[in-house]
């Protein structure tokens, strides 16, 4: 019941959202049948946001070995060339790799995007923490981040949305355009350490599927509104 509205809620902002199990469903799918991937030997790495409410979006795969945890704080992939090098090496022989990525963006039934009711909790909470309170900063004017040993990840996240910044302010929905900013920053990097690293890679192909994760209620699949499926091809990078 709660499900069902749920889906009425999540498909007026996301139309092509889709819920847990037919994500899993539908890419694992795609991968075996279109693609002929074993799925027996892949490797997932994920690079979403640290937030305890995203673990069970990473069990939607929960087939595949891993996960190599890339992300920080948005979901950026923090661990860099030297994570993505990590993990390349530890790719099962004659196996294959799949990367999981996006931000997240919390829904309540009322249709309130950017917030959400976490367990046992009976108050709105943000969603995504780092990205609301990146947008509280980024909405004036004068403040300018200030990288530190202490608060790495949200500065360089702030950082990163600098050039998003007038767009997402002039956005009929920042808290939505500002999960959207964020998703090409996270493409952006994936692709970017794909490339510098493919030599590190024993294996010929990388699948990503990247995109916004949907958080619901407690006890409510979350959805995955998805952006980019591809198998690539190492070589040809
Ligand atoms: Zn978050």
């Amino acid at each position: 019941m709660l499900q069902r509205k749920f889906d009425e809620v999540v498909k007026q902002e996301f139309p092509n959202a889709k819920d847990a199990k037919d994500t899993s469903i539908h890419y694992l799918g795609k991968m075996q049948i279109e693609h002929q991937l074993d799925i027996s030997k892949v490797l997932m790495a994920t690079s979403v946001c640290s937030d305890d409410i995203n673990v069970p979006s990473t069990t939607f795969f929960n087939v595949l070995f891993g996960p190599f945890v890339m992300g920080g704080l948005g979901g950026i992939p923090f661990v860099g060339q030297t994570g993505m090098t990590a993990f390349a090496h530890h790719i099962p022989d004659n196996g294959s790799a799949f990367i999981f990525y996006g931000p997240h963006i919390g829904i309540t039934l009322e249709g309130d995007l950017g917030k959400m009711y976490r367990p046992r909790m009976e108050n709105t909470g943000n969603s995504c923490g780092a990205l609301m309170l990146a947008l509280s900063r980024l909405e004036n004017k004068n403040y300018a981040p200030v990288l530190s040993d202490d608060d790495y990840q949200q500065m360089k996240l702030e950082e990163s949305l600098l050039p998003f910044r007038e767009e997402i302010l002039a956005s009929d929905n920042p808290s939505k355009a500002i999960t959207e900013a964020t998703y090409e920053i996270i493409d952006k990097k994936i692709h970017e350490y794909l490339k510098t690293c493919k030599n590190e890679f024993n294996v010929d192909k990388v699948t990503l599927l990247g995109g916004i994760i949907i958080n619901t209620d407690h006890g409510v699949d979350d959805y995955f509104d998805a952006r980019n499926f591809e198998v690539i091809e190492l070589n040809s990078l």
